[in-house]
Protein backbone atom coordinates (compact mmCIF):
# COMPACT_ATOMS: atom_id res chain seq x y z
CA UNK A 1 0.00 0.00 0.00
CA UNK A 2 1.38 3.24 -0.71
CA UNK A 3 0.08 6.55 0.15
CA UNK A 4 0.97 9.76 -1.87
CA UNK A 5 0.54 13.30 -1.21
CA UNK A 6 1.32 16.31 -4.09
CA UNK A 7 2.67 13.68 -6.44
CA UNK A 8 5.10 12.05 -3.97
CA UNK A 9 5.27 9.08 -2.01
CA UNK A 10 4.95 9.63 1.78
CA UNK A 11 4.13 5.82 3.16
CA UNK A 12 4.73 2.90 2.60
CA UNK A 13 4.24 -0.39 3.74
CA UNK A 14 5.41 -3.41 1.64
CA UNK A 15 3.22 -6.13 3.71
CA UNK A 16 0.13 -6.09 5.22
CA UNK A 17 -1.95 -3.35 3.71
CA UNK A 18 -3.82 -3.05 7.20
CA UNK A 19 -0.69 -1.70 9.26
CA UNK A 20 -0.50 1.42 7.90
CA UNK A 21 -4.85 1.77 8.41
CA UNK A 22 -4.03 0.39 12.24
CA UNK A 23 -0.79 2.28 12.77
CA UNK A 24 -0.09 5.15 10.59
CA UNK A 25 3.03 7.19 10.87
CA UNK A 26 2.69 10.58 8.23
CA UNK A 27 0.77 13.43 9.21
CA UNK A 28 -1.25 13.33 6.36
CA UNK A 29 -2.29 9.71 6.41
CA UNK A 30 -3.37 10.54 10.02
CA UNK A 31 -5.79 12.97 8.53
CA UNK A 32 -6.84 10.97 5.85
CA UNK A 33 -8.04 8.13 7.89
CA UNK A 34 -9.15 10.22 10.56
CA UNK A 35 -11.53 11.92 8.23
CA UNK A 36 -13.13 8.32 7.27
CA UNK A 37 -16.90 8.69 8.20
CA UNK A 38 -17.84 6.04 11.35
CA UNK A 39 -21.03 3.52 10.94
CA UNK A 40 -21.28 4.12 14.63
CA UNK A 41 -21.11 7.25 15.24
CA UNK A 42 -23.33 10.39 13.94
CA UNK A 43 -20.91 13.58 13.06
CA UNK A 44 -22.39 16.60 11.60
CA UNK A 45 -18.98 17.72 10.44
CA UNK A 46 -16.24 15.50 9.32
CA UNK A 47 -13.15 16.30 10.31
CA UNK A 48 -10.80 17.27 7.89
CA UNK A 49 -7.11 18.37 6.60
CA UNK A 50 -6.59 22.14 6.83
CA UNK A 51 -5.32 23.84 3.61
CA UNK A 52 -5.57 22.40 0.25
CA UNK A 53 -2.61 20.82 -1.83
CA UNK A 54 -0.09 23.46 -3.29
CA UNK A 55 -0.24 23.77 -7.20
CA UNK A 56 2.15 22.61 -9.38
CA UNK A 57 4.04 25.56 -9.60
CA UNK A 58 4.48 26.43 -6.16
CA UNK A 59 5.28 23.36 -4.66
CA UNK A 60 7.29 23.82 -1.28
CA UNK A 61 11.35 22.61 -1.58
CA UNK A 62 10.68 20.80 1.24
CA UNK A 63 7.82 18.74 2.63
CA UNK A 64 4.80 18.91 0.30
CA UNK A 65 2.83 18.57 3.19
CA UNK A 66 4.90 21.47 5.25
CA UNK A 67 1.83 24.47 5.46
CA UNK A 68 -1.20 21.56 6.40
CA UNK A 69 1.39 19.82 8.60
CA UNK A 70 0.26 20.89 12.71
CA UNK A 71 3.77 19.56 13.37
CA UNK A 72 5.70 21.34 11.03
CA UNK A 73 8.88 22.78 12.19
CA UNK A 74 11.31 24.90 9.98
CA UNK A 75 13.76 22.15 9.03
CA UNK A 76 10.46 20.53 6.96
CA UNK A 77 10.07 23.43 4.75
CA UNK A 78 13.66 23.63 3.82
CA UNK A 79 14.67 20.49 3.42
CA UNK A 80 12.78 16.79 1.95
CA UNK A 81 12.06 14.95 4.25
CA UNK A 82 14.15 11.73 4.38
CA UNK A 83 13.17 7.99 4.27
CA UNK A 84 13.10 6.34 7.73
CA UNK A 85 11.65 2.63 8.73
CA UNK A 86 9.35 2.70 11.39
CA UNK A 87 7.24 -0.50 11.36
CA UNK A 88 7.20 0.42 7.33
CA UNK A 89 8.51 3.60 5.08
CA UNK A 90 7.68 6.89 5.85
CA UNK A 91 8.90 10.20 4.42
CA UNK A 92 8.84 12.80 7.73
CA UNK A 93 11.42 14.36 9.12
CA UNK A 94 9.76 13.92 13.00
CA UNK A 95 10.92 10.50 13.15
CA UNK A 96 13.58 9.65 15.24
CA UNK A 97 15.63 12.66 13.58
CA UNK A 98 17.38 15.08 15.84
CA UNK A 99 17.22 17.82 12.85
CA UNK A 100 13.88 17.87 13.54
CA UNK A 101 14.20 17.18 17.40
CA UNK A 102 15.94 20.30 17.88
CA UNK A 103 14.23 22.31 15.56
CA UNK A 104 11.98 25.47 15.47
CA UNK A 105 8.01 24.97 15.06
CA UNK A 106 6.89 26.60 12.25
CA UNK A 107 3.20 26.98 14.65
S1 LIG B 1 8.29 16.36 7.31
FE1 LIG B 1 7.57 17.91 8.73
S2 LIG B 1 5.92 19.01 7.67
FE2 LIG B 1 6.31 17.10 6.58
S3 LIG B 1 4.81 15.69 7.43
FE3 LIG B 1 6.71 15.41 8.59
S4 LIG B 1 6.54 16.80 10.38
FE4 LIG B 1 4.97 17.39 8.87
Amino acid sequence: MIVMYAGQIVEYGDGDAAEIFTVPKHPYTKGLISSIPSMEQSADILPTIKGTVPSLDEMPSGCRFVDRCPFAKVICSKRKPPKIIADHEVHCWMYGQEEWKEGKSLA
